[in-house]
């Protein structure tokens, strides 16, 4: 089997396999490159390159409900791979989102998405390292200093930068730079292969992500200097381009959390099977708390993509709600469901404990906590 149900077929078998390994893999700090290698052969970075280019994306109505199935069955392995994963189709589709562009950006954007999509399609990685310390995850405070160098959108990128999930298995980077004399930063791509290696001019790993939860995502800050750097081809159109793909990114990193707490829902209710009948009135209101946030998070995912279908494209109301109620919604039953199986949960040993620090990502990811609130507030009134 290849094609498309191939890659499904792949992916699905692939999370089976990592459940196996999961209390390993959950206390890693380290990527599992043979993993990318496995998605790559099956086909994986081709989810998020156009049919025209050899891919299996038809638009954003048709193909993100394909990509987020993806990426929520590989969190039913691994969070860490998943979330990584979920950078690929959430970065090209600042591209597919907007497919043409107005004069005299049109033909530049079009040689551009070419070059962008053959890179995917002979299996390149793509990631993002937009977000800068002290930004509060907001591209408009971008720091980071882009000078031109030559013709064609070459730029040197200078400023410190961080949470660069996939740092050492993702090829190329979205990211955001100013550009003297312009009045908002903009979009541009960086060439990341090898970037934990060191030796590369320009660019210095400062240091290796440690987060509590997701660890296993290498999210690592570095700093650029003089580092080359790609302008996008439709330049000057920062905020158009993300609300273009608003939406999708999104999706995306919903469906991960989603997978997440499938899973730990799923692995809570066999280890209660047994003894449900002891569980105190407490337990028992939080573990019917639990199926609610459980029904609700797969309702608000479902009215996320369907928002999506729906608009065809940008960044609609119904997946600014939905990306927030689920990051909170998954905070919770996770809460509850260590509550319920006790104190063990605190033990590194016990899945919760990582899986309630992984879906907490959720809220920080684009847009964060303030950012996702002042979208929603101002879209209430659109
Ligand atoms: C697991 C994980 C993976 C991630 N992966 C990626 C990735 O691959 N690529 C990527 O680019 N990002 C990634 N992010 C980062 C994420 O997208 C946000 O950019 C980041 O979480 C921003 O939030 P912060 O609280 O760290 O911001 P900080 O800049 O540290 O701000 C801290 C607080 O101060 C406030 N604040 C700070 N400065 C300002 C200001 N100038 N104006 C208004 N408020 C301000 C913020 O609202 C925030 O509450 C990841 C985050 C997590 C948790």
């Amino acid at each position: 089997m290849n094609g498309r149900s191939g890659l499904e077929a792949s992916v699905r078998d692939l999370a089976a396999a990592l459940e196996n390994e999961r209390g390993a893999r959950q206390c890693r700090r380290e990527i599992a490159v043979q993993d990318f290698e496995t998605l790559k052969d099956a086909g994986f970075p081709l989810c998020a390159v156009p049919t025209a280019h050899g891919g299996y994306w038809e638009d954003s109505a048709r193909s993100t409900r394909a990509v987020c199935e993806l990426l929520r069955t590989l969190a039913h392995g691994d969070s860490s791979l998943a979330l990584v994963c979920a950078m690929h189709p959430a970065v090209l589709s600042f591209w597919l989102a907007s497919p043409e562009a107005p004069a005299p950006f049109t033909a530049a954007w079009d040689a551009q998405q070419r070059e962008v999509f053959g890179l995917a399609r002979d299996g390149a990685w793509w990631g993002t390292i937009t977000s800068e310390p002290g930004s509060g995850g907001d591209v408009l405070n971008t720091r980071a200093v882009a000078v031109p160098v030559r013709g064609a959108g070459e730029y040197r990128i200078t400023g410190p930068k961080h949470f660069g999930s996939g740092s050492g298995v993702v090829s190329y980077m979205l990211t955001t730079g100013r550009v003297p004399g312009d009045a908002e930063p903009d979009w541009f791509f960086v060439d990341m292969r090898g970037a934990c290696s060191g030796g590369i001019p320009g660019l210095t790993l400062t240091s290796e992500w440690d987060g509590q939860g997701m660890k296993a995502t290498q999210s690592h800050a570095f700093t650029f200097t003089d580092y080359p750097a790609t302008r996008f081809a439709w330049s000057g159109n920062l905020m158009g381009i993300a609300k273009g793909c608003g939406g999708i990114v999104a999706c995306c990193f919903a469906a991960v959390i989603v997978g997440i707490v499938e899973t730990a829902i799923a692995t809570a209710r066999r280890q209660l099977a047994g003894r449900h009948g002891q569980m105190r009135a407490f337990e028992q209101v939080e573990w019917a708390s639990v199926e609610m946030e459980g029904w609700l998070i797969v309702q608000a995912y479902e009215g996320m993509l369907r928002a999506i279908e729906d608009a065809g494209a940008g960044t609609p109301l119904g997946v600014r709600c939905g990306k927030v109620a689920i990051a909170g919604l998954a905070e919770s039953a996770l809460s509850r469901i260590c509550k319920i199986l006790g104190g063990g949960t605190y033990a590194r040993h016990s899945p919760f404990g990582h899986w309630y620090e992984d879906v907490r990502a959720l809220g920080f990811l684009r847009p964060p906590w303030g950012l996702a609130y002042d979208a929603l507030f101002q879209a209430s009134w659109a």
